[in-house]
């Protein structure tokens, strides 16, 4: 995956400004960041969905983000984080590289100031919950 601008950055052909790099994991600043702090975790194999890195892999990103999420948090004296890992274009997925965001926040902020909640009408969650599990045992 020469053309993917994390795996060369796990490569170290491009630079970035490193956190935190074990055998399996490198975590690095944001470079368009959505507040201070703001942080990347990939995998260094490249696998561009969540879904598709294998699970001791993932384990080891899990990790990583355990152990980095309060240290980012208290480097800018924020007051909690997201984590997001958007996958898939519509999700807003722009890099095929699997990645987690940590994403420090302040209260008030207006970081994420839509949350469209809204409630199912009755039987519909049951429903797509049954087709969950149904896809579980494929
Ligand atoms: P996503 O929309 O989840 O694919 O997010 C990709 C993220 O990667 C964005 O937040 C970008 O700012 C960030 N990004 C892209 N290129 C670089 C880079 N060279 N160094 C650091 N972060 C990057
Ligand atoms: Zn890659």
């Amino acid at each position: 995956m020469s053309e993917c601008i994390f795996c060369a950055i796990a490569a170290g052909t491009i630079p970035c400004t490193k956190v935190y790099e074990n055998n399996h994991v490198l975590a690095f600043m944001d470079i368009g960041p959505i507040s201070d702090g703001h942080t990347l975790v990939i995998p260094k194999p490249h696998y561009e969905r969540l879904h598709e890195c294998p699970p001791e892999l993932l384990a080891e990103t899990a990790k990583a983000i355990g152990l980095l999420a309060d240290p980012v948090k208290r480097a800018v004296g924020a007051d909690g984080y997201n984590v997001l890992c958007n996958t898939g274009a519509a999700a807003g997925q722009v890099v095929g590289h699997v990645h987690f965001h940590i994403i420090p926040r302040k209260s008030g902020d207006g970081v994420f100031n839509r949350w469209p909640a809204y409630k199912y009408p009755e039987g519909k969650a049951q429903q797509i919950a049954e087709k969950i599990k149904q896809n579980l045992k494929l």
